[in-house]
Order: structure tokens, then sequence, then C-alpha cells
């Protein structure tokens, strides 16, 4: 599929972040012959177990000071997706004047099945999922990969023509593409996230709208018509910045411009080929996630899907055996009719929104961490609308109190004591739902790490005290 320079034996390249995305682009060039060195700016004492897997490979490691001498003997560099574009080791590759891809680039660059690529703010893991979902039970080859977890470029490396690659991708990765083109892109929703790298909201959102930057007429655009940033992408506001064709969804009864709708509380497709007659493609009940998000995450996959070339009496019965992904408003226990739902995986405001809205019943919140420079505003006025009380973990929790004034609140200095204490203000009936809008790093390794504590902390609850 790709024009584009090969990587071969006469190069050399710099894998710049050894994370699972850089360990797997040195291996995948290794294997190519290309020569390959590998730097990381983490402190030594960290980076033990990644240097032993670069030199396995056969590959070079160089200490980020050695940058600078090393540039003269590379012909390009891979950076990983974590590693900011003014890291000193990424200005040291500039100043020398190489080229500098990020993975999905390179795994562009060796793909040769088509590629559906997803972002937005939320929600992207449980399309990509999704979609793989549909295609494999529609009977296709899918391969998933990206931000999801397993790097993209192993996922690519051994899919065929035939196939259909999957790949979840973030604002980061899509900042340093240059040819990546998908078959099909998928832009769920644009709300203020990293804005403490991002300049702007309008930066944040250039960044992600190069997702379909490079596709031309016989690719697919999906989009979300009920987001205005998105929306105005759309072919009647004749801003031609999409090349491709435009497929749209909302959850309105009817738009004119949608070629997804509901109807009657079914999800409604408008062919774009053939009779144009709307089809009722699966009602609300078939979708087994909770919450008016996940009803789009849903019209985003089956509009995929059907870009793809899924027929629709397949997608039917595909969908509705799709559970919602861990951390992401996960049941993870009842206890004396209380659920417990871990939505470790809302990392910011907007999808803890999302969240409080998906429960008819009163929610105790659990929320607070690490923020990243957005505003509460909103999520308090959210707060106040569906939480009968919040506990406010973390750096956060002040700001989380403040936010939701009116609301019983409390602070609470663990995952262990919050979920006790969201278990003492508990009613039968009630959700205690850990949705924390925040970022993990004060007190947790990651967001799975602080959802599977607070399953442990559920889980003790149903110990008998002083065991
Ligand atoms: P991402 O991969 O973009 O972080 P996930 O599917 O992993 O998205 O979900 C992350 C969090 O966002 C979870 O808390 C989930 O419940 C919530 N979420 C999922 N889809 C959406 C959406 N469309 N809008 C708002 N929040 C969402």
């Amino acid at each position: 599929m790709s024009e584009m320079f090969e990587f071969g034996a006469r190069d050399s390249v710099l894998v710049i972040g050894l994370g699972r995305s850089g360990l797997a682009s040195v291996e995948v060039l290794r294997e190519r012959g290309v020569s390959v060195y590998a730097t990381d700016e983490k402190a030594p004492g960290e980076l033990a177990e990644p240097i032993a897997t670069v030199e396995r490979l056969g590959a070079r490691f160089v200490p980020p000071a050695g940058v600078d001498a090393l540039a003269a003997r590379i012909t390009s560099a891979v950076l990983s997706p974590g590693v900011p574009p003014t890291s000193p080791v990424v200005q040291a590759v500039n100043r020398a004047n190489l080229p500098v891809v990020g993975e999905i680039e390179l795994a562009y660059r060796f793909c040769k099945a088509p590629i559906i690529a997803v972002t937005g703010t939320k929600g992207k893991s449980t399309t990509t999922a999704l979609i793989g979902h549909l295609l494999r039970a529609c009977g296709m080859n899918a391969r998933v990969g990206g931000n999801i977890g397993n790097p993209l470029i192993k996922e690519v490396i051994g899919a065929g023509e035939g196939d259909w690659v999957v790949a979840e991708v973030s604002s980061f990765q899509l900042e340093t593409i240059r040819a990546f083109k998908p078959r099909i892109a998928v832009l769920l929703n644009l709300s203020p996230d990293h804005l403490d790298r991002y300049y702007s909201m309008e930066e944040y959102a250039e960044a992600k709208y190069r997702i379909f930057a490079n596709q031309g007429l016989n690719d697919w655009f999906v989009g979300n018509l009920d987001d205005p940033r998105i929306a105005q992408l759309h072919w009647r506001y004749g801003e031609n910045r999409v090349q491709a064709r435009q497929l749209w969804f909302t959850l309105k009864e009817h738009e004119e411009w949608a070629t997804m709708f509901r109807r009657d509380g079914t999800l409604t497709y408008v062919p774009v080929a053939g009779d144009p007659r709307p089809v009722s493609l699966v009602g609300r009940d078939a979708i087994a996630l909770p919450g008016q998000h996940n009803v789009r995450n849903a019209m985003a996959a089956l509009l995929a899907a059907l870009a793809a070339g899924c027929e629709p009496a397949g997608l039917r019965d595909a969908i509705s055996s799709f559970r919602a992904m861990p951390h992401r408003l996960e049941s993870v226990s009842e206890i004396d009719g209380v659920l417990f739902v871990d939505d470790s995986k809302s990392t910011n405001p907007h999808s803890t929104i999302a969240a409080l809205s998906s429960f008819q019943r009163p929610v105790i919140l659990i929320a607070g961490g690490r923020a990243k420079g957005t505003a509460f505003d909103e999520l308090g006025a959210a707060i106040r609308r569906r939480a009968k009380a919040v506990v406010a973990i973390g750096e956060a929790a002040g700001d989380i109190v403040r936010a939701g004034e009116g609301v019983p609140a409390i602070r609470a200095s663990s995952m262990e004591d919050a979920v006790r204490r969201a278990r003492e203000l508990s009613a039968p009936g009630d959700v205690v739902l850990l949705s924390p809008a925040c970022a993990s790093f004060d007190m947790f390794a990651s967001a799975e790490d602080r959802g599977e504590r607070f399953a442990a902390a559920v889980a003790a609850l149903r110990e008998p005290a002083g065991a």
C-alpha cells in the first residue's frame, strides 16, 4: 500500500522512547535488517529491562547525551507516542535535520491491509474494539492495535491485503504522521483534555483533524454530527477540509444530513449506495453498554463496519454480543443492592459527565486525581444534577468538592478509604461509581491500577470485619 520510502538494510534508525511501542519498532526494524539505535530519557535505573531487550534484538542503546554525536550516523528517527516533541532528544534530531516519524506512520508504511483509524477525546478504545468485533463477526479478518494496548506495528506486520487493521490513534500519535492515510477515519468527539500539552482547544482539535488529512475521494470519514467542532467539517458547510466520502451519525430522532439516526428508538441507517430508503439496523436494547455516549460509539462503529462492507443483517447479531471493556463503566459487584461500577478510564470531566448520565439510580461518585488543566464547572453542574454524594480523592479533591458545592462531599485518603466511605453513604438501589475525571498518576501507577485497587477494595467489603 505504501509508495513511501521503505526501511531497509542501508538505513540507520534511532528509536526514541523504549515503552511497548518503541520496543516493537526496534524489533520490526531489526527484522528488516535496519541498523537500530535506541534512546530513552528515563533514569538509567528504570531502563535495565528495555536496554537488555534492545541488545538482545541486536540494536544499540545510546544515552540521551550521546544523541547529538550519533546524529551524523543515522538516516531517520522513530518517535514513541509518549515522548513530547519538545524533549531534548527530539530537538537534537531536529537540529540534524533528520526525518522523524511516529510509530503509527512506521506501521502505515509497512501495512498491506486497509486501515480503519479511530480517534476522539473519549470512546476510542471502546469503538476500536467494537469495530474489530463487528468485522470479525461478519467473517472478516480484523487486527486491532494502536493506543488500545498492543502496538500497531505488531498487528500490521501479519496483516495481508484482504484483512483489515483497526487502529486506535491518539492526538499525540497524529501529530507525527506524514503519509498515514486510513481507508476509514472515525472522529468521535472533541472535548477539553490534555490542555497541559496543547496551547488551546483549537490546537488540540487540529491534531485530531490530521486523521483525515491524507484521505482521498475513495476513502471514508465517519463523524459525530452532535459535536459542534466536528459537525463544522460537514460538506454542507463548504469547508472542503474532508476529501473522503462522509458518513454522519446523530442521537437525534431525525437529521436531514445524517447517515445514521434514531427512529422510534431504533438505530436507522440511510444507505449511501443503492436503494436510499432508511434501513432499521438495531434497537437500543441490542447494545449491552450503558449510557447515551455508548450509543454514539456504537453508531460510529456500525458506520465504519458498513463502510468496510459488512451486511446490515450480520451487524444486528454481532453488536449484541459486545460487552463493556474493563474500567469503562464496568459493573464489578453488587453488595446488598448497591452496584459498584469501575469507570477508572474516565480521565477527564467529559467522560465523568457521560458516566453520571448513564444511571437512572442515585449515584455516589468517587472522583479526583491529577487534573490536566481542564475546568470542572460543567462537571459540577452534572454532580448537582445526578449525584447523591461525592467522595473526593487525590490532588484535585479540593477542586472537585468546590465544583459540586451543594452536594454532600467528603475527602478520602486512599482508594480503600474512599470505597469504605462510599459504602457507608449508600443505600440499597444506589450506584457507587468510580469515575475520577482526572489522571491517576498522583496516587496510582495507571488508570488500570486505580480500577484494580477499586475492585479489590470492593471485594474487601464482603469480608467479615476483623477478618
Ligand atoms: P479512550 O480510549 O478514548 O480513552 P475508552 O473507550 O477507553 O476511551 O473510554 C474511556 C472513558 O471514557 C471511560 O470512562 C468511558 O466510560 C468513557 N467514554 C467512552 N465513550 C465515551 C464517549 N463517546 N463520550 C464520553 N465518554 C466516553
